[in-house]
């Protein structure tokens, strides 16, 4: 459930179903050799913590005022409320003590999700929670002075089963309904809920009830009714699987106490007892089964999830990888500008709207003035690095929608796209301008050198880009002819 509960709320909550629980015992199940409430207590601090203590407290106090009350004997003589205050408190201790022993999986999980769990700590945590609440409820006889009618040993044991078992067999099923609730239910689990309930308690009528004694059957024996558990643990949810168990629980001990059923006939004697075992033995077998059920499950989505996320990693990888190689097919590495695949890729591209749309668009092609003499007298890496430098104020002065790109040794090329001739021809001067002024120093040697450019610019009739290159290409020739370091216009 989502909603958080304030203390005194699911105090009072615990105490009415403990209490609830406890009449139901005297009343319909007819006997204290199993303490259903125990279930609730646990439940209860399992659910809401330790802060639930008060809950069980008070649940078990009213529950001995009733118990009392029932059999016509005064709750407040001295004896009696000494017991009740001595039950009571071993009832709550017993509750924190569970509490204690699964405190981890509490906080960490479903304390009856993994097998370690439901073995190692849920089925030590219900004995140890029947052991404390014996020692309190028979003790106090012993303080007294009362006699325990069978010894103490027995009454430390009958009442350490009867409590550990109803923990072991209702708990599980209130911690699941109110842990889920509300249950979303498809019309296919509704049948399977309905069709499961049916078969269990018909198993009960032939086992546990008057089915068995009416119609003595032989085949029916008792470890047949792991059946439907069974296969509710196996196929179907915790929630169903262990309501079947409580169902079974309870019907199985109102049966007995009419008198009917497979143990009363076969173990008339000691029929509480082997009922007592054969159900600790019954409801753990169910619980590790359906916790191996669940923890393969999880295993399995886990699982699953890791597989997922590696075809992710491994496809976001590969995306990476891809656009790494179409990114390296179209750029030059040293400058990093398009190279020229790339640069007539994307002004092709450009360059065909402007046929469908006709608009002034630019080019500059750009030509370093005697760049040899700059290889020839200061070396390749000078001369690259004017070409980074020539890249780098490109990169300064054009824009996001212009593309540039080298597009062979030491040329370069502009295509400017929504440029009139005048906004080329001054882009072309700045540019001229700042590369005559920059300085390029590498181990501690300086140049300066110049670039010469043709601009030419998008006409009517031009049907390719490479038409525009051929005049760009012209002006450029007039201004290497022109005594380069100019800007040029075709
Ligand atoms: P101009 O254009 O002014 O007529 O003279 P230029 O000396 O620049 O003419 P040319 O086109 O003949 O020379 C280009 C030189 O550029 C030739 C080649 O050695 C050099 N070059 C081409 N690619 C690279 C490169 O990637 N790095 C370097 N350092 N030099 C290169
Ligand atoms: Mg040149
Ligand atoms: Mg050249």
């Amino acid at each position: 459930m989502k909603i958080v509960l304030k203390p005194w709320q699911f105090n009072l909550i615990t105490c009415c179903m403990y209490l609830l629980f406890a009449i139901f015992t005297m009343q319909a199940l007819q006997t204290l050799s199993t303490w259903p409430p125990a279930g609730v207590a646990l439940a209860a601090v399992t659910l809401f913590g330790r802060k639930a203590w008060l809950g069980v407290a008070l649940g078990s106090f009213l529950a001995i005022i009733y118990y009392f009350h029932l059999y016509n004997l005064n709750p407040f003589t001295f004896n009696h409320f000494a017991i009740n205050l001595a039950t009571s408190t071993g009832n709550t201790l017993a509750a924190l003590c569970a509490f204690n022993i699964m405190y981890k999986q509490i906080v960490l999980h479903n304390p009856l999700k993994r097998v370690e769990n439901v073995a190692g700590t849920f089925i030590f945590a219900c004995a140890a929670m029947g052991m404390v609440s014996a020692i309190f409820g028979v003790g106090i006889y012993y303080v007294l002075g009362l006699e325990w009618f069978d010894g103490l040993f027995f009454g430390v044991l009958n009442w350490s089963i009867s409590n550990a078992l109803a923990a072991i067999a209702i708990s599980p099923a209130l911690y699941f309904l109110w842990r889920r609730w509300p249950h979303t239910m498809t019309t296919q689990n509704v049948t399977q809920s309905l069709l499961i309930t049916a078969i269990t308690v018909l198993c009960c009528y032939l086992i546990f009830g008057p089915g068995y004694t009416h119609f003595d059957l032989p085949i029916l024996q008792p470890s047949l009714i792991l059946f439907p558990l069974l296969y509710c643990a196996m196929r179907l949810s915790s929630t169903l699987t262990s309501c079947m168990n409580m169902l079974v629980f309870c019907l199985a001990w109102i049966g007995s106490n009419q008198g009917w059923g497979y143990f009363y006939q076969h173990h008339a004697a000691s029929a509480e007892i082997t009922l007592q075992f054969f159900f600790l033995f019954i409801f753990a077998v169910v619980l590790l089964v359906q916790a191996v059920f669940n923890q393969r499950q999880d295993e399995q989505e886990e699982l699953t999830r890791l597989l997922e996320q590696r075809v992710e990693e491994r496809t976001c990888q590969l995306e990476y990888q891809k656009q790494k190689a179409l990114k390296l097919a179209v750029t030059d590495p040293l400058t990093e500008l398009y190279n020229r695949r790339g640069f007539f890729k994307t002004a092709h591209h450009l360059f065909s709207q402007y046929l469908r749309h006709p608009g002034s668009c630019a080019l500059l092609l750009l030509d370093l003035d005697k760049f040899k003499l700059i290889n020839d007298n200061y070396g390749h890496a000078m001369g690259d690095e004017v070409i980074k430098n020539t890249a780098d104020i490109l990169r300064h002065f054009t824009r996001e929608s212009d593309i540039t790109g080298r597009i062979g040794g030491e040329e370069f090329v502009v295509f400017l796209p929504m440029s009139t001739q005048d906004d080329a021809t001054s882009l072309a001067e700045r540019i001229r301008q700042a590369i005559s002024e920059q300085q390029v120093t590498l181990d501690n040697v300086t140049v300066q050198y110049t670039l010469s450019i043709g601009v030419s610019t998008f006409e009517q009739n031009d049907k390719t880009l490479e038409t525009m290159l051929k005049r760009a290409d012209k002006a450029l020739y007039i201004a290497k002819n022109q005594g380069r370091n100019q800007v040029q216009y075709c």
